[in-house]
């Protein structure tokens, strides 16, 4: 059967009621338009441009000749689950063991299931915004919602303890943010995580969901905090992370969370019946990414600094921009809105998805509109390109949007 008005309106009220990933539709598009010939420059997808170190693909083409053919444990295989206790430990200052750690099929799959885990339908997760595109659906399928807290441009995208304090009710399960942010690369720094922390601290039935999957992309000189390492919430934090960005392990789709044992009990029952332990062969190269060497993170590192900065003085220099400066991360996030309401003449710009659209359609760059982050006057780009790719972009996005009136 051809998807019909009809058969669309067979799907479950769930799928209906949910969006589709703005930033996987944009790269959709993007490789729609490439597939006819255009010449796509694609900023759409966050995704890093470097291939993954060789000596984790070592490793993974020893575990296939080793033979790790058969299932996995459902939370992951010891040695991973031992690694990852070690990372918390060494890294985040978080002391798990081995049976808090569930490994998932990526962060994103990892974030899915928390929610899955602790929500009830009717319950609410506050969302620090602006935030990943996939919050909030995840939050819906769980029959939750969502109430989203949004940090303005002044204050760096950052959300006050006052704003939390306001947004917790009686019915609030989960407080769920990215740091550094998802698409803002802005960084919640140890002062602001403790002072949002102390919040939390007084409601005793609120969990953090604490997305750090950008941990190893970071420009400050500070560092990376885990609010998990505060005492007194180390067992209301479940800290998310994964391969996919500071390792460059996007396809091998690995991440995992470390929690309670309860909660971790919970996740590996809920996955046990969906989707079982995570492809073997990726978690024997995630073994040797955790437990290797970690020069080749920070050399990705230190070129999505450099790119950031490209970016941002590249961006500055478009009028009626304005541009915050991301502290990690790997994108940019400028507010466009000077533009709403322009017209080339033939389409109108009302909004970031009506711009993200119009700059696809008419000089091949694929960007991602704010609107599904909960920033409806911003656009996101990604900066994990080559800067020549970049220099390109944005010399095309500033001509295009020169014709606006
Ligand atoms: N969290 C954030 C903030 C992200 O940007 C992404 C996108 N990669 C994920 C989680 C999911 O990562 P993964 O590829 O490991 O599923
Ligand atoms: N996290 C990346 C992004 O924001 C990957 C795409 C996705 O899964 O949303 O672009």
């Amino acid at each position: 059967m051809t998807a019909t008005n009809e058969t669309v309106s067979l799907l479950a009220e769930r799928i209906n009621a949910l969006e589709e990933s703005s930033t996987l539709g944009m790269t959709k598009k993007a490789r729609e338009l490439a597939a006819q010939g255009h010449k796509v420059i694609s900023l759409s997808v966050g995704e890093p441009d470097f291939k993954t170190p060789k000596h984790i693909c070592d490793a993974a083409k020893k575990a296939i000749d080793d033979g790790f053919h058969g299932y996995s444990p459902v939370a992951g295989f010891p040695d991973l689950r031992q690694a990852i206790a070690n990372k918390f430990k060494r890294e985040n200052n978080i002391d798990w063991k081995p049976e808090n750690v569930v490994v998932s099929t990526g962060a994103k799959h990892s974030l899915a299931n928390v929610i899955q885990v602790l929500v009830n339908p009717g319950e609410e997760v506050v969302i620090l915004a602006p935030y990943w595109v996939s919050y909030s659906e995840m939050v819906k399928l769980a029959e939750g919602r969502s109430v989203v807290v949004e940090g303005s441009f002044e204050n760096d995208f950052k959300v006050t303890p006052a704003q939390l304090e306001e947004a917790i009710t009686g019915r609030t399960r989960i407080v769920m943010f990215a740091s550094p942010n998802n698409p803002t690369g802005s960084i919640y720094n140890e002062a602001e995580l403790r002072a949002l922390g102390a919040v939390i601290a007084q409601h005793e039935d609120v969990f953090v969901l604490a997305d750090e999957i950008y941990e190893h992309i970071n420009f400050t000189t500070e560092g990376h905090f885990s609010m998990g390492s505060i005492p007194e919430l180390k067992d209301r934090v479940i800290t998310v992370n994964g391969m996919a960005k500071g390792f460059a392990m996007t396809g091998w789709r690995l991440g995992y969370i470390g929690a309670t044992k309860w909660i971790a009990d919970g996740v590996e029952k809920l996955q046990g019946q969906v989707t079982s332990g995570t492809n073997s062969i990726a978690q024997k190269a995630a073994v040797a990414a955790l437990n290797g060497p970690m020069e080749p993170t920070q050399e990705m590192n230190a070129a999505y600094a450099r790119r950031r900065d490209l970016v941002v003085g590249l961006l500055r220099d478009i009028p009626g921009f304005k541009v915050n400066v991301p502290q990690g991360a790997f994108y940019a996030f400028p507010d466009v809105s000077y533009y709403f309401g322009k017209t080339d003449g033939t389409t109108f710009i009302s909004n970031s998805d009506d711009l993200a659209l119009w700059l696809l359609n008419e000089v091949y760059v694929a960007t991602v509109a704010g609107s599904g982050f909960g920033a409806p006057n911003c656009l996101r780009i990604s900066t994990a390109a080559s800067d020549e790719a970049l220099v390109e972009a944005i010399g095309r996005i500033k001509t295009a949007v020169a014709k606006l009136n």
